[in-house]
């Protein structure tokens, strides 16, 4: 199966992160030129949700070098190996929190399907505020039973 390979959208194209677009007069899906498109062209997220949408993306398109970029330093792998044969099926947004001016979580659920097997990864992260760009740091797998952290 050396053939999968990673989605590819245009900038027309509905974002792979699913986001609406805010215009309540015309319902519809943002395109990725207007969504993700532009956080992984260089513009940095205005956002913690928002880095958190463009990261997804960024699985779904296998941009490995954008992952490691919004990764904040203290946590970021030294590598990482994105596997084309995992299928990202679409983001559920649950829950955008302020922690205060620095500091945010978003909680969500990601669907995929690897071999056939249809995964969830339900996932609540933690993002920083630094140098003005919003950073992922790292998360806790809410389908596992709940980690008191000493924060
Ligand atoms: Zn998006």
């Amino acid at each position: 199966m050396s053939s999968a390979r990673f989605a590819s959208v245009t900038a027309a194209d509905a974002c792979p992160c699913g986001r609406a677009h805010p215009s309540r007069r015309s319902p519809r899906p943002s395109s990725y030129g207007e969504c993700c498109g532009r956080w992984h062209a260089g513009s940095p997220a205005p956002d913690a949700e928002s880095l958190m949408r463009s990261r997804y993306s960024a699985f779904v398109l296998g941009l490995h070098d954008y992952l490691l970029a919004t990764w904040h330093a203290s946590t970021r792998p030294t590598d990482l190996t994105l596997d084309p044969q995992l299928k990202w099926l679409g983001l559920q947004v649950l829950a955008h929190h302020t922690v205060d001016a620095t500091h945010a979580q978003v909680r969500f659920v990601a669907r995929s399907r690897w071999q056939g097997k249809g995964q969830r990864l339900e996932e609540r992260s933690r993002f920083v505020l630094e140098e003005r760009r919003w950073w992922y740091v790292d998360g806790d797998d809410m389908g596992q039973p709940p980690v008191r952290s000493p924060l």
